[in-house]
């Protein structure tokens, strides 16, 4: 008898115990840290400026930017779920969702902002033919306005020796002659033309209009377990497209804790940039998908319904 009055009197001790436990953890209930991949490029200007502000903490989360050296690196950390999301090439993130990985696209990095260069020698599109023109990677807006500007003056995609090459070697690539042009995310288009290496061919709204290029994207097992933290994030995120749109010293200050780039160059490669809209739009990203498959990247592009995720953005209205 005594001993189940004990036994009775042990499991009480335990439930209250772990009811306590539990009271106290759940007052402690910390913010989501949202760790967002970056290349140091200008196209991630509004996740600079949100970082910048505040010290990157708000009411219902931090975040934690993630630096990558290239777009391969930060692309198997997204897909093994080592980092929430990321400012990325749109095409990557798609083929990564035509390969099962549940991302989806909030908002856009940028609109505009890539400059076609050649070397100055090269007066017209038909110069290049036979010539050596590098792109960062076969899934980028960067390979898709190489074809788009062949196409518009005539040439075929297949009358230039395309090669892959990381940005920054491009500016040292072009002006030793190893390749007569380039196409890349700012700023390495920039340094070319500040060091009179290079020319600009063509801005990429003469190529393609409203191309689009990164957008910002999350894991969507991070989006339902934080949805709270998702809606401030994407209003931070739009607010600071706004404010990195300004181009005012603040910009330089913020962009200059994230990338290593000479004022001058940052200057130039702001005047071509915007990041003041940032919503990604149906017709814009169905041209996407479309020369993704008239070149051959995809076979089918997820539709924009299924990647496409405007109703945080939406709810700012
Ligand atoms: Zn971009």
């Amino acid at each position: 008898m005594l001993k189940r009055i004990y036994l009775v009197f042990l499991a009480i001790s335990l439930i209250l115990i772990s009811a306590c436990g539990q009271t106290s953890s759940s007052n402690k209930k910390e913010k989501p840290v949202i760790k967002i991949g970056y290349l140091p490029i200008t196209h991630a200007g509004p996740l600079y400026m949100l970082a910048h502000v505040n010290g990157g903490e708000f009411e219902h989360y931090k975040i934690e930017m993630v630096k990558f050296g290239s777009w391969p690196d930060l692309m198997d950390a997204l897909n093994a779920g080592k980092i929430d999301g990321a400012s990325v090439l749109i095409e990557l993130a798609m083929k990564a969702k035509e390969q099962g990985i549940d991302l989806k696209a909030v908002a856009l990095g940028h609109k505009d902002g890539n400059v076609m260069i050649t070397s100055p020698e090269i007066k017209e599109t038909k110069d290049l033919v036979g010539k050596t023109y590098a792109i960062p990677h076969k899934f980028s807006s960067h390979n898709l306005l190489l074809n788009e500007m062949m196409k518009k003056d005539g040439l075929r995609y297949e009358d230039v020796n395309v090669v892959e090459m990381p940005p920054p070697e491009m500016p040292a690539a072009l002006a030793e002659k190893r390749i007569a042009g380039y196409v890349v995310a700012e700023p390495f288009g920039a340094i070319s033309v500040v060091l009179g290496h290079g020319k600009v061919h063509y801005h990429s709204e003469e190529v393609w209009p409203s191309s689009y290029c990164c957008v910002l994207v999350l894991r969507n097992d991070f989006i339902k377990k934080h949805r709270k933290a998702t809606r401030e994030f994407v209003k931070q995120y739009v607010q600071s497209g706004k404010s990195a749109h300004k181009k005012d010293d603040e910009v330089f200050q913020a962009f200059g804790k994230f990338m290593q780039v000479e004022d001058e160059v940052l200057k130039l490669s702001l005047e071509w940039i915007s990041y003041d809209e940032l919503r990604i739009e149906k017709d814009e990203y169905d041209k996407v998908s479309q020369i993704m498959v008239e070149m051959g990247l995809s076979e089918q592009p997820p539709a924009y319904g299924e990647f496409v995720d405007n109703s945080f953005m939406d709810k700012l209205k």
